[in-house]
Order: C-alpha cells, then structure tokens, then sequence
C-alpha cells in the first residue's frame, strides 16, 4: 500500500509556485495578490481561511484577509465583492462558505467575476471546465487530479466510483476522472444518497473518490483488493479526551480500507493540504494572466 500523501506532495507544488514568485520579483513584475472573505465565526471555516492566508505567505504571495461579522447583509457582502471585482490590485479571490443563512449563498458566487474566481465556482469557470478548457478548475478536485498524477495512478479505462455529487468537490471530480487527458479517460460512476446498492458498486470499482462527510462511512467490505481510496472527507467529530475537543475524521475507515488498498489518502494529510496548494496555483494563474492582458 502506497500512502498518497498531500501535505508531502502540497509542499513541493508551494515550493515549485515560490520559485515563480521570485522569478516574478526579479524581473520586478507584480506578485500574485490573493483576498480571502470570511463572514462570521465558524470555528473550521476560520481554520481555513487561516490555512489560505498562511499559504501565500509561505510562497510569497499578497494576502488580504476581509472579516466581516454575522450580522452582514446581503447587499453589504455584494458591495465587497463588487469592490473586490473592481480592484485591480486583487488578483483572484474566494468567498469562504458556508455563508449565514439569510445570505443567499448562489447569489454572492454569481457575483464573483469569472476572471477572479479562484475557487472555480462560477458557471463560467465549471462550464469551461466540463469543455475542458483553460479555466480555474475548483481546487479539491483539481488537487485530487493532481495527486494523481504525480503518484502516477493509472486511470484510463478503469472503473472510478465517486460518493457524493456536491458541484465543489463530486460532480466536478467525476467529469474531471473522465475526461481526455491526464489523470482521466476513467469510466465514471457518480453515487450519492438515492444510489441504491452503494457496497455492491464500490467494489466493482478500482478507483473510489469519498466526499460525503461521514466518519468511516467506507468499510474494508466496500472495497476490492488493490483499489485506490481517495478520502475527501473532514468532518469534526466531538471528543473530550482531546485538547480541541474534536479530532478530524475522513469518510473512510482508514485502519481496516488501508489493508486492501493499492493507493490510499490519509486524513488528515491528503486531499485538504491538496486543496489549498491548488488554490495557490489557481491564483498564480489568474495572476499570470493579468500580466499577459496588460
Ligand atoms: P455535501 O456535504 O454538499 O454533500 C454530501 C453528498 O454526499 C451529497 O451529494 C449526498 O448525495 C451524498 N451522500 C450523503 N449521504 C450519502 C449516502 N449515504 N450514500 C451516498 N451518498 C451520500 O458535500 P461536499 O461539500 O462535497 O463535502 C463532503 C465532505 O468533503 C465533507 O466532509 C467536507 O467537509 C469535505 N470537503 C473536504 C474538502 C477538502 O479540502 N479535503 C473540500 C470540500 C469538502
């Protein structure tokens, strides 16, 4: 069993993005600028946002982090984004979700102008992706793509199975793992909640992408000898033996899976120090292409 490792792999890609950035600075170009927005004061979302701001720091990106508190309208969340759109200093940005209930969450990511949209969210960008062409690719599964590709798993013509059909992470992964090209011609099959017979379909698979969000969902029993497990899940599960008093846990039952697995994520250290190496690269991209457009 091979442990697919994010936070190894996350920190060659920072340090591969910090090479270009002092490349940028030498040739005494504008380094990439990232803003961060983050309404109210969810504990994990707060971890987060925290994460992404320490990450541009490490490669050597600007970082503008805009905390605004639970009581935040509607509309003064769309002045922001609007003000955001509009400045030119601001490479690329992302609006860090969940957002308040009486925020309409659809509304504000349309409102995010597609050549900023880092997190790949707009219709825009998820359309240009599903085309396969050049675009901000959503940063979990690109990260997942990625991972992939440098472990070189071999994809092609095998059988991958995703649980879960959230547009951030399942449906994306799933038309990513079929697509021409690195990392896909898999023949997908997409599960979520009214899939029936889910144990009998995951272990056809020789591939299985988990982004439900239920601790140790995926049992030893669920999985064929040799499969890859990518385990997308993090979810807070209270203990109070535990300082924090919660640890993470993934979708899968990692102490029984890992036994019959060829290829397999931890959590954490998988796909999450994966998902912020990418939005790194979606922000070094987004920066490039400013450049390039004068
Ligand atoms: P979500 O929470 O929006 O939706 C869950 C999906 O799971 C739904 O599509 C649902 O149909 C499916 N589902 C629920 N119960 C099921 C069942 N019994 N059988 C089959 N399918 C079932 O999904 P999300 O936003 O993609 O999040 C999923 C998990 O991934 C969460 O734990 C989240 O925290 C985590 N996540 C991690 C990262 C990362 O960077 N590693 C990024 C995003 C999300």
């Amino acid at each position: 069993m091979t442990l697919l490792d994010g936070k190894k792999v996350s920190n060659d890609i920072k340090d591969e993005i910090a090479a270009e950035v002092q490349q940028m600075k030498a040739r005494g170009e504008k380094v990439p600028h990232l803003a961060a927005v983050i309404v109210g004061n969810d504990g994990a979302s707060l971890t987060y946002v925290g994460s992404k701001v320490r990450a541009c720091k490490r490669v050597g990106f600007e970082s503008t982090l805009k905390q605004l508190p639970e009581t935040t309208t509607e509309e003064e969340l769309l002045e922001l984004v609007n003000t955001l759109n509009q400045d030119p200093d601001i490479d690329g940005y992302i609006v860090q979700l969940p957002l308040p209930r009486h925020i309409d969450e659809e509304k504000v990511l349309m409102a995010v102008h597609p050549d900023k949209d880092v997190d790949g969210f707009h219709p825009t960008n998820f359309g240009k992706m599903a085309l396969e062409l050049e675009t901000f690719i959503s940063a979990t599964p690109f990260g997942i793509i990625e991972l992939l590709q440098r472990y070189g798993v071999e994809t092609s013509g095998k059988h991958a199975v995703v649980i879960g059909r959230s547009h951030i992470v399942g449906r994306p992964i799933s038309i990513l793992l079929s697509q021409k090209g690195p990392a896909g011609n898999a023949t997908v099959t997409l599960t979520h909640s009214r899939t029936q017979n889910l144990p009998e379909i995951c272990r056809q698979a020789d591939i299985i992408v988990s982004a439900l969000g239920v601790p140790g969902f995926l049992k030893a029993d669920m999985v064929k000898e040799g499969a890859v497990i990518i385990d997308v899940g993090i979810t807070r599960v209270p203990d109070e033996t535990r300082e924090r008093g919660y640890y993470i846990s993934g979708d899968v039952d990692f102490e029984a899976v890992s036994q019959k697995a060829s290829f397999i994520t931890p959590v954490p250290g998988g796909v999450g120090p994966m998902t912020i190496a990418m939005l790194l690269k979606n922000t070094l991209l987004a920066r490039q292409r400013n450049r390039d457009n004068g």
